[in-house]
């Protein structure tokens, strides 16, 4: 690893969450900072959060926190799918999700599909923590764009975890019925698609977006929540939409050593407090 930076006393990352509030943390080093084909990449270490990467601006994982997030994106699928053996990562280029899904030894195998290959390689080079998972023999990474990929692959796949940048831009299409209608057709019988879906407070907007856009293909769509302090308020939701599943069962017992999800998590993280029962109710009006 190349350490660009000195020991930087005074430097600060800020990450702009809305276009009216803003996450400062403070930089200890700055490790990687370039182009890639795709988006900017930032990798630095910081005082509060430990090593953190960012992509155009937005922090995609912070060691301290990832677990939150990358354990309910895997892990509430992978315990309500009866034989999660086949299993597609849309993004997810750091690897997290991928880490978590490979500890199920009724996996068969794990695909991931992200566009940006810097990506990938900037995990192996400064999160060894998070991209373990990334040279799994059941693992296969494929460097590439995933509205392509998808579309060539039906009848596929029994859990589909979308894990993209915000909606703007390759990633925009992440979010739309016509890429949800593809999902449709990729999952076997039974199968799950989950997409992280923002945050009620910073994004409703997209976070509506995302569940009507999925309840035009998905009969039965799903939302849980849970805490992500790095990410825009701290509160982060996930869609789930249930192909001939429900996913609010869990079937099996989690793997061990886990430091976020766990069956009683499954149970209640579907429990929505009553303000975001309600902007949902209104989506099932
Ligand atoms: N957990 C983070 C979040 O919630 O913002 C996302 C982490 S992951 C690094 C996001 C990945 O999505 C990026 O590596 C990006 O390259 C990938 N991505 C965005 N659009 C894509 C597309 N159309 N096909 C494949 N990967 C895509």
């Amino acid at each position: 690893m190349e350490v660009i930076g000195r020991r930087i006393t005074d430097l600060w990352f800020t990450e702009c969450q809305t276009e009216n509030m803003k996450l400062d943390l403070r930089i200890s080093n700055i490790l990687l900072n370039k182009d890639t084909e795709y988006q900017h990449i930032v990798v630095a270490d910081t005082e509060e959060y430990g090593r953190i990467m960012v992509l155009d601006g937005a922090i995609q994982i912070t060691e301290r926190d990832e677990f939150c997030y990358h354990e309910m994106m895997a892990h509430v699928a992978m315990c309500s799918h009866p034989e999660p053996s086949r299993v597609l990562i849309v993004g997810g280029g750091d690897g997290g999700i991928l880490r978590e899904v490979v500890k199920y030894d009724i996996l068969d195998t794990v695909t991931l599909v992200d566009i940006d290959k810097e990506v990938i390689q900037a995990s192996r080079d400064f999160f060894p923590g998070v991209s373990c998972g990334l040279d799994h023999p059941k693992a296969e990474i494929l460097p590439m764009d995933a509205m392509e990929f998808i579309i060539n692959h039906e009848n596929q796949f029994d859990v589909i975890i979308v894990d993209s940048t915000d909606p703007v831009d390759f990633a925009a299409g992440l979010f739309q019925s016509s890429f949800y209608s593809d999902v449709f057709k990729s999952l076997k019988n039974q199968g799950l698609l989950v997409a992280q879906t923002e945050s009620p407070f910073a994004e409703s907007r997209l976070m509506k977006q995302a569940y009507l856009e999925m309840k035009k293909t998905f009969k039965d769509v799903y939302l849980c929540w849970g805490a992500m302090p790095t990410y825009p308020t701290g509160m982060w939701t996930y869609t789930i939409g249930g192909k001939n599943l429900n996913p609010k069962t869990s079937l099996r017992t989690p793997p061990t050593g886990l430091k976020y999800y766990s069956e009683a998590i499954h149970k209640h993280c579907f429990t929505l407090p009553a303000f975001l029962q309600e902007i949902i109710e209104q989506y099932n009006a």
